[in-house]
């Protein structure tokens, strides 16, 4: 081997100062120089055990490990490696040469590339000259495995010139020493660098040492065979994961190796009803380093509610969030998580029914929202997405047309699914639809009313409706008229009269022939215009259908003795408040009897007893 010479040369580069230019674009993510290098430590220990194992290299491997140091005083930040190494020839060549490229390459490629913010989108590496981003200087002391090489010392200011000169190195391997500029002091922190440590390197292959501990896992679970795993395991990892979680209620094992490479494990948390922000996210892994947890475009969106890690060398990740958008690998990854979710749910469900069953307030809201979002997802999951009625049963979709199908179909043939979104609210509805056997549906999930329209579009004649959308015999109308003991004329001069009492434009009266043991007057929300309003109020966007006032009709039955009575009234004020008497019972009913109004009613009614 040749001896070191002293030397100095030009980093080749037509850019007179790359290093500002890196600053620049990369200042809202500084911290991930400390990833780059520790990643390119970690990858150097491992090159040289693949040496070893090809009988490359017969020398002593040692304990392989990666150390980080802080030195405040001299203001630097080593990260030192027991690895390959590098020759003189090797610096120039890797270092000067083709890291340096791929820093122009990139720059020339994103530069002008950015967000409104002006910053560039998405994670990448810059690799090695991600140093220059916290560094005013950065010194390599490297020496080669190969026997007989000899230590060197290359150094570079952020111009675009380097030094190499000879060194003292007792072992092989490599230090990186940053000397942190001016504006970086941030970093000559113990906490600070802890922290990013804790972030980028938690799960790293080869132990990695800061302030005299080990800062990772190096055999974190999702590398283990699932054979090989017990369910405390699993847990166990995931309070490691989010040591502030609630314990999830199951989990899923990826695992391929074709056509991509992707290993990860999945959580199912319990949500319960919410859309919430979630606190606890993905997170997404190259070889075991950290890259994001703003995993959009690579998980199925409906899927961003579960937990856990995915691993993938090969999702790009020094692109922009528009290329991921577009690239073919992320979408076949999206495709296999959305077929290993639903095939998990299905085994499940096929498993243990009555666990399925327990669960299933909890991943009801991931189901539907991949019914919502995904046909390949509702292919499976029609299967086993479960409806549940008031009394708490549960069925799938052809259990549940099968169980209602001859009681429920209108004289159109049309199946008619009858749910209510607040039980409580509706409870006299509920009631009345249970006195005639109509099963009623428990849909009160914040996503129901859009699971409910993606339904009637999927299934063919379905058609669902809120208990309080219409009297009984029109939302399921068999074609059977109920007799009226009123003449027409009557039933005209009864609308007058009540068009008049109650005064507003907004209601729409109408006198129907109902059973007897129904209310004299009920409050009913028509279900298209009602289900578009929720629909939008879910949104949160400014819509058509959200900005329209509430319409009501008001249905009374010609059929009840006190509407018979209140016609008969010769006495137009004891008309008039018989009237209102029962309207207010009406809203009392639906729950929109308030304020000065339901006082009203309170002191008549105290007063007439
Ligand atoms: P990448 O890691 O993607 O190859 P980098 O810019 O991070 O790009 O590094 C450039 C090259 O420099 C590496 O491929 C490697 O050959 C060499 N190198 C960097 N750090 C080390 C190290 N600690 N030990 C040995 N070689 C290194
Ligand atoms: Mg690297």
């Amino acid at each position: 081997m040749e001896a070191v010479q002293n030397e100095k040369g030009q980093i080749s580069i037509h850019t007179e100062n790359i290093f500002p230019i890196i600053k620049k674009f990369l200042y809202s993510d500084h911290e991930i120089f400390l990833r780059e290098l520790v990643s390119n430590a970690v990858d150097a220990t491992q090159k040289l055990r693949q040496l070893a194992s090809f009988g490359e290299f017969g020398g002593e491997l040692g304990d392989l490990k990666v150390t980080v140091s802080l030195d405040e005083e001299a203001k630097t930040i080593t990260i030192s490696d027991n690895g390959l190494g590098m020759t003189a020839d090797e610096i120039k060549k890797y270092i000067n040469q083709i890291a340096f490229s791929g820093a122009t390459d990139f720059l020339d490629k994103y530069k002008d590339k950015t967000d409104d913010k002006g910053q560039i989108i998405g994670h990448f590496g810059l690799g090695f000259y991600s140093a220059f981003m916290v560094a005013e200087r950065v010194d390599i002391v490297s020496k080669s495995y190969r026997d007989g090489s000899e230590a060197v010392r290359w150094t570079c200011d952020g111009s675009t010139e380097f030094e190499l000169s000879p060194a003292e190195r007792a072992d092989r391997g490599t230090d990186i020493i940053l000397h942190i500029a001016p504006d970086s002091e941030e970093f000559l922190n113990k906490g600070r660098l802890q922290g990013i440590l804790d972030k980028y390197a938690r799960f790293l292959p080869v132990p990695v040492e800061f302030d005299e501990k080990v800062v990772n896992n190096t055999t974190p679970i999702w590398t283990k065979s699932p054979a090989d795993l017990t369910d405390e395991d699993y847990k166990t990892f995931y309070r490691e994961l989010y040591p502030m979680g609630e314990e999830p209620l199951f989990w899923i094992h990826l695992n391929v190796d074709y056509p991509f490479n992707l290993t990860g494990i999945l959580y199912f948390p319990r949500i319960k009803n919410e859309l919430r922000f979630q606190r606890e996210k993905i997170q997404l892994y190259s070889r075991q380093v950290f890259i994001t947890d703003e995993v959009k475009d690579v998980v199925p969106d409906f899927l961003m509610m579960l937990h856990g890690v995915i691993d993938s060398p090969d999702i790009p990740l020094n692109v922009s969030r528009s290329f991921l958008q577009s690239d073919a690998n992320v979408k076949k990854i999206n495709g296999y998580i959305t077929r290993k979710v639903a095939d998990k749910l299905n085994d499940l469900f096929n498993a243990d029914r009555k666990a399925f069953e327990e669960k299933f307030d909890d991943i009801g809201l991931f189901i539907k929202y991949g019914i919502l979002s995904d046909d390949k997802f509702w292919e499976k999951a029609k299967n086993f997405v479960l409806l549940k009625n008031t009394e708490g049963e549960f069925a799938t979709l052809d259990e549940y047309r099968e169980k209602v199908q001859a009681n429920q179909t209108d004289k159109n043939d049309t199946l008619v699914l009858l749910y209510t979104s607040d039980r409580k609210q509706q409870d006299a509805y509920i009631e009345s639809a249970r006195r005639r056997g109509y099963d009623v549906l428990l849909m009160d999930n914040v996503i129901d009313a859009h699971f409910i329209n993606a339904l009637e579009q999927k299934l063919e004649k379905v058609h669902f409706q809120r208990v309080d959308a219409d009297s009984l015999d029109k939302l399921i109308d068999k074609g059977l008229n109920n007799e009226s003991v009123l003449s027409e004329a009557d039933q005209t001069k009864l609308k007058d009269v009540f068009d008049q009492v109650l005064d507003n434009k907004m209601l729409n009266v109408s006198v129907e022939a109902q059973p007897v043991d129904e209310l004299p007057v009920t409050i009913t929300l028509p279900e298209f215009m009602r289900r578009m309003k929720d629909m939008s109020a879910l949104s949160g966007e400014q819509s058509f259908y959200g900005n329209l006032p509430n319409t009501y009709n008001v249905v009374v039955n010609a059929n009840h003795p006190l509407i018979g009575k209140i016609l008969a009234e010769a006495d137009a004020d004891s008309q008039k408040s018989l009237v209102k008497q029962v309207y207010d019972l009406a809203l009392l009913s639906q729950n929109m009897l308030t304020g000065s109004e339901l006082t009203a009613f309170v002191k008549r009614t105290v007063a007439a007893l």
